[in-house]
């Protein structure tokens, strides 16, 4: 057993420090980005923020609604081989959407038929499994880059920077960062296992541009602010899963408790998801994720104003006129403590 003892952060644990500027106003400020992938060697441009591939938020309409912003949506996977064919064949202009799927050989036998019929048109797909430690996953990432080199590939999740360095050398274009930190999640409960976020996302996003690679800091957003950290520590995308769930694009169930309407939004490990998508929980594991009742939030639209002027806002206040420039110009400030601090190192 071995106890490190470096501090770890997570985005309640800083806040951004204010900087001079130059810009008058937040319309000034530009929070698109424009990237080349290092394997697939297609380029990007948009706002980097990726709805999460939750049945409840990597819906087509969520692909559609965000597109017009030029934000990107990873697909939940249970759409029909069909479906996701036809929508693949025309996807939204301005976003990028992904693919998701797992690692298992019917999950790879779906995606070589729905390509197929779209006639080859998906370019971005999501590799996504909770554990990227597992030489499963890297055999597959392995497997996928020799079939497809020309794909845009993020995969994950991991949340230190050898893995990280080992994803990109290994063919990932964008590493997914983040276990344990999701709205939904309950691995930290259940497993005692995660990695605070914001460490997180400083250390694989080092790890990653070092090899030309790209991160995305996956889990852990509440507020707009805290995507602002996130793209100041060095994340090249967000992903956003409850920040996105509640709204008319999704895919959720409406109920109704106490005369109000709600609707459901659990994890894609919890029970809920597993009897519904895989005939139950199977009896060797326990569940990840829970369930919790949201707010009805009406169309995405309002929200995503939100978050987007939050995120200006933070570019202002550093003076950065890009996002580009927001991880160069942040300096985070400590506002926690944390025990080891206080009653001292043992
Ligand atoms: P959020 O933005 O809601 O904080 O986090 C979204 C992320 O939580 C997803 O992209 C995914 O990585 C993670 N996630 C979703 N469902 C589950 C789950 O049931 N268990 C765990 N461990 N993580 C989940």
């Amino acid at each position: 057993m071995r106890i490190e003892q470096d501090i770890k952060l997570d985005f309640k644990d800083v806040l951004i420090r204010p900087k001079r500027s130059t810009l008058t106003s937040r319309s000034e400020v530009d929070i698109s980005r424009d990237y080349v992938f290092p394997h697939s060697g297609k380029t990007y441009h948009g706002i980097p923020i990726i709805a999460a591939n939750m049945d409840a938020t990597g819906t087509f309409e969520m692909a559609r609604a965000l597109a017009r912003h030029e934000l990107s949506v990873a697909l939940h996977k249970h759409y029909g081989e069909a479906e996701l064919s036809g929508f693949f064949a025309a996807p939204p202009p301005g976003g990028f959407s992904f693919y998701s799927m797992g690692i298992t050989a019917p999950d790879f036998g779906k995606f070589r038929r729905v390509m197929e019929k779209s006639g080859g048109a998906i370019e971005n797909v999501c590799v996504d499994v909770a554990n990227g430690y597992t030489k499963a996953f890297i055999r597959f990432i392995h497997k996928f880059r020799a079939e497809f080199p020309l794909l845009t590939l993020m995969a994950g999740n991991v949340v230190t920077g050898e893995m990280t360095e080992e994803l990109i050398l290994d063919g990932v274009d964008i590493v997914k960062v983040g276990i344990g930190p999701g709205s939904v999640c309950t691995t930290r409960k259940v497993a005692g296992v995660g990695y605070p976020q914001l460490s997180a996302i400083i250390e694989c996003a080092d790890a990653a541009h070092g090899l030309r690679g790209l991160i995305c800091a996956d889990g852990g957003c509440v507020s707009p602010g805290d995507l602002a950290k996130a793209f100041g520590a060095g994340a090249d995308f967000v992903m956003l899963g409850g920040m996105f769930a509640g709204h008319d694009e999704c895919g959720s169930d409406r109920v109704e408790v106490d005369g109000e309407r709600k609707m459901r939004f659990y994890g894609m490990s919890s029970r809920e998801a597993m009897n519904r998508y895989a005939g139950g929980v199977a009896g060797y594991r326990a569940s990840e994720g829970k369930e919790v009742l949201l707010e009805c939030r009406g169309p995405v639209e309002n929200t995503l104003r939100e978050i987007l002027g939050g995120v200006r806002s933070a570019c202002t206040y550093v003076g950065a006129g890009k996002l580009k420039e927001l991880s160069k110009r942040t300096t985070f400030v400590r506002v926690t403590q944390q025990l080891n601090e206080v009653f001292g190192a043992s």
